[in-house]
């Protein structure tokens, strides 16, 4: 096997998985961490892999998307779920953990490799890549400026890098009421129109806009002292300017004629579809900082979204993020530059676990890069593959930072007699039958389990 040099900036969540994918596989590690001599205006510590907010990796019950994106991951020799295991914390369906614990796992597995070095350095120039290295960029959401200028240089076009997250929620088309919310497109009323309209009556906005008022917001960090760009101001930021601006900006009822009343209503809410088996839909123009639980109880006073569920709520903050589909290569490297990867929250993903997982696939593919192997990436219908998919190639709307969520995977047609439960849990058996045969020929290839074995073995693991 050749050995190779693989240097990786940043010791987040995604930084130390590559690394442990990388090392396990035989190669050497350079992990360029800037904090505790930097720090971004989010961390507290120098540590590897620091939880900066929540304590929490999500659910663990095997039919959620975290719980699935779990067991993939543990399946794939996971350094981060190792480390969660070890430092894990009571907490109900959750994997909590005690974050120094959780940090000393990681930073002492990756140091038990001879071949693990950390240095203690901002990256703030990126430089040729050697005969037989690679990179792999894990610098996180809080990306030092001189990276970002770095990484600028890497996308021909600068609009490919995000500095803010404005995003919208995203629902569970079924959880929506039909027989109020209907089909159809603006001035298109043949039944069968791209979006679904929530209609509301002058009554209901004025409710609606009160509810936002009242609403508790999340407050933003200093650092988040956000400059919103107009075309993505959020809902809350919109009614500041006046009561009636939604009603003549995101909520405009213009060419929608309610077929329950065959008049246009006084306002209107569009969701579109965010995959294409209509399974999600966003709420379009509807960016929000109120807290969670008030969006749930707020959007939930919407005509027809009384049992609404979310697959993700909508949020402002800082967020340095590429647009990955346009500027990555299928193996989450460069199209500008092969050899340098990207990993992490960075390529448009959004939450501990997904960074991680993202990190492990980069380091995966990294690590076949310079042995000239191909990597098998996971197939759709598992939640790390559908995760990744959406890095590479996108959804049907803006790209947007994505969670592990079941409306990433094939939907399953209704059938009569089977409730949302157990259709959710079948979801969840299918995903696993596709991800045990995408390990069965994992197993198969030798590029990833003798590689795997040796570095075991090297480790003494
Ligand atoms: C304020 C805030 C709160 C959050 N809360 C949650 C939460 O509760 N739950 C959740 O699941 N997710 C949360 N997230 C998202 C979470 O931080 C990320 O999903 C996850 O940490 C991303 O992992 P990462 O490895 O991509 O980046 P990070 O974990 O941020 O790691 C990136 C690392 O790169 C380093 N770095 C940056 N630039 C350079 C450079 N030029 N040279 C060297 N090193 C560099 C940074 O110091 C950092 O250690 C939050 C994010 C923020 C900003």
């Amino acid at each position: 096997m050749k050995k190779a040099l693989i240097h990786i900036v940043g010791g987040g969540l995604a930084g130390c998985e590559a690394a442990w994918q990388c090392l396990r596989a035989g190669h050497e590690v350079r992990l360029y961490e800037m904090r505790p001599h930097k720090m971004t205006p989010a961390h507290s510590t120098g540590d590897l892999a620091e939880l900066v907010c929540s304590n929490s990796l999500k659910s663990m019950l095997p039919d959620s998307a975290p719980g699935l994106l779990k067991g993939e991951m543990q399946a794939l020799d996971s350094l981060i779920l190792e480390a969660g295991a070890h430092a894990a914390v009571p907490a109900g369906q959750a994997l909590a953990v005690e974050r120094t614990v959780f940090s000393r796992y990681i930073r002492e597995a990756l140091e038990s490799f001879p071949g693990f070095k950390r240095i203690d350095a901002e990256v703030t120039e990126l430089p040729p890549v050697g005969e037989g290295e690679a990179w792999i960029i894990a610098s996180g959401p809080l990306t030092s400026q001189a990276l970002v200028d770095q990484l600028q240089g890497l996308c021909p076009d600068s609009r490919r890098l995000h500095f803010y997250d404005a995003i919208a929620p995203i629902l569970e088309t079924e959880s929506i009421d039909e027989s109020i919310v209907f089909r159809a497109s603006r001035y298109d009323d043949s039944g069968d129109g791209d979006y679904w309209n929530i209609p509301l009556n002058k009554e209901e906005y004025e409710a609606f806009v009160d509810a936002v008022i009242a609403a508790e917001k999340m407050p933003l960090h200093e650092f988040e002292d956000v400059a919103y760009f107009e075309s993505c101001l959020p809902i809350e930021v919109m009614i500041e300017r006046g009561r009636e601006t939604l009603r003549f900006g995101p909520m405009k009822p213009v060419g929608l004629i309610d077929p329950r009343t065959g008049h246009r209503p006084w306002a209107a809410v569009q969701l579109r579809m965010e995959n294409k088996e209509g399974t999600m839909v966003s709420m379009v123009g509807f960016q929000t900082k109120m807290k969670w639980p008030e969006q749930k109880r707020v959007f939930s006073m919407l005509p027809g979204l009384k049992d609404v569920e979310f697959f993700r709520y909508g949020s402002v903050h800082r967020n340095s993020y590429l647009k990955s589909p346009d500027v990555l290569n299928p193996d989450l490297s460069f199209k500008t530059a092969p050899r340098i990867f990207l990993a992490g929250q960075i390529t448009g993903v959004e939450g501990y676990t997904e960074s991680a997982a993202i990190g492990l696939l980069a380091g995966r593919a990294a690590r076949a890069k310079v042995q000239d192997a191909d990597f098998l990436m996971p197939p759709a219908g598992t939640i790390i593959g559908a995760l990744y998919r959406y890095v590479t190639e996108g959804g049907l709307g803006d790209f947007q930072p994505m969670n592990a969520n079941l409306g990433l995977l094939p939907g399953l047609p209704k059938q009569r007699g089977m409730g949302k439960p157990q259709r959710k849990a079948l979801q969840c058996a299918k995903s696993r039958e596709v991800f045990a045969a995408y390990l069965a020929q994992l197993s198969g290839s030798s590029q990833n389990y003798q590689q795997g074995e040796q570095g075991n073995a090297q480790a003494g693991l």
